[in-house]
Order: structure tokens, then sequence, then C-alpha cells
């Protein structure tokens, strides 16, 4: 049995578990990273980067199908799937593989491969090979998907995140069991490639979306190109070519078909299973989560810090590598704990066209101002064939303060950022609008939007008539 002494043990060597280990390092600390997978990152192996790559094949196919809308006429697109599942793996490798390569340069003491598990609040043990003890330790273990238990007869032929992108080519037939940000934004890359796809989720929103007019406006534009069956409960069973599923719902919908695979996209819970946490000497919530300070990422008055998706706050990865920064200073300068800085909270779906979330949600109540734009009437995006969506901004009605915002349209992610910014600036409605904005652009639908929010607010000082730069802005 091997024993190692260290300052800080972290568990997981995901983005957020070398995120920490830099963080640490730079401390001063003497670190030692755990990691009992094949390492690469959620990110680039099975998550943000395949899936990016899998939705821009689908978006090349769907760019010559539209291309008529300009009077260019193309012949349909002939879509190779074993050529496109080649692509997303061969690009997907080299993500992974400089990530490896990262890791392969640390000092070899510095890594151990295998499982880790509490022994003691400061103690682990790695697999049955190896013992840490640590001043410090960050749980970075990330969030694994879930089979929902409707899948459980046909479980071993559901594909996950984890497999979907291994696939040697495109099946002919795929339902997607969840409409969340994961699920949607495959379901919509699969059926732009050809594929025959049903959607089904027993929730009504779509995305993760907040704003019932943000949703309903979201839902119907998926919709229009996605067999997209919300509010529906659904069981599965074995079929002689495929995974029978017969589903129905409340409004009435209903069917019955049977597909070449059924993806599971409902959800992924944090990895804390065999991670022995009653041992940790820590306090965990009512699923089993460690209680932990948003701040500095400290679990109560211990001396465990949990980040990224294993946190179960905001499984997205810019957060995954803030968290982990925050929580590897912290552990490399413990016990000396101070507080981070924390974003706004900031997520974009990669659907056609894009939806994303900014800071607060809508909360209904009458201090909260609301401004919109319809990009139905975006000059630029009519240009572009592209003009569908809306976007709503939320305000204190007492002082115009920036809160947040939905939207689904061209280009959101780029919209998202500005809206980022301005709330992390302390931004005010009528700061956002004095800002300048080119035409002609998508941006100027959220000075619209902004504009819009102002006359809500009744904030006087800003007029209308003052800001009609262009057409369609
Ligand atoms: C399909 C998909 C698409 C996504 N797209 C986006 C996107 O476009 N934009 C975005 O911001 N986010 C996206 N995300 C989310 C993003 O990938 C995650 O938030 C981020 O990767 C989390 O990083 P992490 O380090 O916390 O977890 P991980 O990268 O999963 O790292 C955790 C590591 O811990 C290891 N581990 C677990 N338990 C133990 C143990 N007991 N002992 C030792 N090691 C252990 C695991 O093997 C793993 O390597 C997507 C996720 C998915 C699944």
């Amino acid at each position: 049995l091997r024993q190692i002494q260290c300052d800080v043990a972290i568990i997981g060597a995901g983005t957020t578990g070398l995120s920490a280990r830099a963080a640490a390092a730079d401390a001063g600390a003497k670190v030692v990273m755990i990691e009992s997978g094949p390492g690469g990152t959620t990110c680039a192996r099975v998550g943000c980067m395949p899936s990016k790559l899998l939705i821009a094949a689908g978006r090349a196919a769907h760019a010559i199908r539209g291309a008529s809308v300009f009077g260019i006429e193309a012949a349909a697109p002939r879509i190779d799937g074993a050529a496109v599942m080649a692509r997303v793996q061969r690009e997907r490798d080299g993500f992974v593989g400089s990530v490896l390569d990262d890791v392969a340069a640390l000092p070899e003491d510095e890594t151990i491969q295998g499982r880790a598990r509490f022994i003691g609040p400061t103690e682990l043990a790695v697999d049955d090979h190896t013992r840490v003890e640590a001043r410090a330790i960050v749980i970075a273990t990330g969030s694994s998907p879930t089979i929902p238990p409707e899948l459980a007869g046909v479980a071993d032929k559901a594909l996950t995140n984890e497999t979907v992108f291994e696939l040697k080519t495109l099946p002919r037939s795929l339902a997607v069991i969840g409409a969340g940000p994961l699920g949607i934004e495959l379901a919509q890359a699969f059926a732009r490639l050809g594929v025959r796809v049903v959607v089904l989720d027993k929730a009504k929103a779509v995305a993760g979306l907040h704003d019932p007019k943000v949703g309903e406006v979201a839902r119907q534009i998926l919709a229009a190109e996605l067999d997209l069956n919300l509010g529906v409960t659904f069981e599965a069973s074995a079929g002689t070519d495929g995974i029978a599923l017969r589903w129905s719902g409340d409004d009435g919908q209903s069917g019955a078909e049977t597909f070449d695979y059924v993806l599971a996209a409902a959800g992924r819970p944090p990895n804390l299973d065999g991670l022995d946490l009653d041992r940790a000497g820590i306090a965990l919530d009512d699923k089993g989560t460690p209680v932990f300070d948003r701040q500095t990422l400290r679990c109560g008055d211990s001396a465990i810090f949990i980040a990224g998706d294993a946190d179960h706050d905001r499984p997205v990865l810019h957060e995954a590598a803030n968290e982990g920064r925050i929580a590897g200073v912290n552990a490399g300068h413990f016990p000396n704990v101070v507080p981070g800085a924390r974003n706004v909270p900031f997520s974009v779906v990669y659907t056609d066209p894009q939806i994303a979330a900014v800071g607060v949600a809508m909360s209904g109540s009458a201090d909260q101002a609301i401004g919109e734009r319809d990009l139905r009437k975006s000059g630029r995006a009519r240009v572009e064939g592209r003009n569908a969506g809306l976007i709503r901004l939320y305000a204190r009605r007492d002082d115009n303060l920036l809160l947040g915002g939905e939207m689904v349209g061209p280009d959101a992610e780029h919209l998202a950022h500005l809206l980022a910014w301005a709330i992390e600036h302390k931004l005010k409605a009528q700061d956002l609008i004095a800002l300048p904005f080119y035409h002609p652009t998508i941006e100027e639908s959220l000075r619209s939007a902004a504009r819009n929010l102002c006359h809500d607010i009744q904030s006087g000082g800003v007029r209308a008539a003052s800001l009609k730069f262009g057409p369609g802005a």
C-alpha cells in the first residue's frame, strides 16, 4: 500500500479538477490529482465539443436545404453518415488528445490513476493501492447521465452522451428522452442530418427556459422541424428491430413507433456515489449533495471543497473552470479561505436559432420590469432569412438595474454575452441603450428590447424616436 502526504488532493481530472490543480499549485501547494476514468474531460470527450461538432454538420446540411430562400436551387444534400461521425470522432480525438498531453506533462507523482473514496475527513483511499492524506481535498468528480426508469427494460440498448458519439454511422431513427439543453441540441442536429427523430419529455419546458413567452416561441420554432412531444409519459420495450416506444400526453398527443436507438438525455446527477461521503464528516442535503458555500466552495467548516458539475449548481463549462479555480485557491491556501468572484449565471443552448439565459429568471412580480423584442422584425435577421425568435430582458423597476434575460434567436450566444457583461458591470437599461450598436446587426435587437424595458419602467429620459437609427433595428 502506497502512502502519500500532500497539501491538496483533487478527486477528478476534468475541467474543474485541472483548474483546481493549477490554482492550488500556483498557491505553492504540493498537489495530487486522482482520476478513475480515461481522462480528457467530459467537455472534450463526451460533452461540449463532440456535440458542437455534430451540430455543425447538421447546420451545413440545413444551409443547403434552405438556400432556395435566396433563389439558389441546390439538390437535396446526400449525407454520408459514416463520414459525418468520422469527422466528429477525429476532431473530438484531437481535443481529447491535447488535454491528455497537458496531463501527461505533469510530474508523475502528481497524478494517480484509480477511484478515490473518503476514509476520513482528510484521508482518501485510491482503489486498494494508495492512501492519500491531504491538508485539503477538492471534490471535482463531475456528473453522469441517468437512464430514466421507463428505459430500465432496454437500458442496455439506450444511448447516452457517453456512447452516442461513438456510433459508426448515423442511425435511421432515434427517440430522444429529454427536451432539456443536451437533448434538444442533439435531437435537432440528428434530425437535420436526415435521422427520423422524436423528442419526448414529461415536462412542458423546452431547453430549460423559465420565461413562458420565450419558451413558447422556442417550442414553436423547434416543433416546425422536430417531432416534439412535451408533457408526455411513455413506455419502452425491446422490439425485433429496435426499441418500441409508446407515448401519450394530456394534450391528446400520442404515438407508437420503433426506433433504432433511444438517447437518454434526462439529467446528469453528480458523481457522488462510492465516495463514502459519510466518512468525510460533512453535511449532505436531502439529495445527498454536500452542503457548500457558493463563494468559497467549502463544505461547512471542513477542509473539503466541492466544485463543477459535482456540486450540482451550474453545470456548464466556464463555471466548472471558475469554481475549480476558487476551490483550488482556497485548498492551496488552507486554512485561509476567502470568497471567490462568481459570475452572473449564463447558459447557451446550441439549437438553431440558439437559446440563451442570463442572470435571474423572470419572477412575474410587479417589481420586475420586462422589455421584449420580436426577432421576426430584425432587419439583419430578415436579410439572412433567419428572422425568428424573441428576446425578453428583466430589470429592477426601482432603479432600472438590468437583472437578466432569456432569448431564442439568431446569434443568441453573442447577445447573451453582451447582456451578461452588462449585468456584471451593473448597467441599467438606459446605459445599455447608450452604448454603440452597429447597423445592421442582430445586436440592435438587444437595444430595442432594452428600449422597451425603459418604456416599461417609465424611466423618462429615453425617447423611442431618438433611437430609431435604421430599418429593422
Ligand atoms: C453532451 C453535453 C454537452 C455539453 N455542452 C456544453 C456546452 O456547450 N457548453 C458548456 O458550457 N457546457 C456544456 N456541457 C457541460 C460541461 O461539459 C460540464 O459542465 C463540464 O464538463 C464539467 O466539468 P467537470 O470537471 O466538473 O466534470 P468532468 O469533466 O466530468 O470531470 C470529472 C472527472 O472526475 C472523475 N471521477 C469521478 N469520480 C471519481 C472518483 N471517485 N475518483 C477519481 N476520479 C473520479 C471522472 O472520471 C471525470 O474525469 C455539456 C455536457 C454534456 C454532457
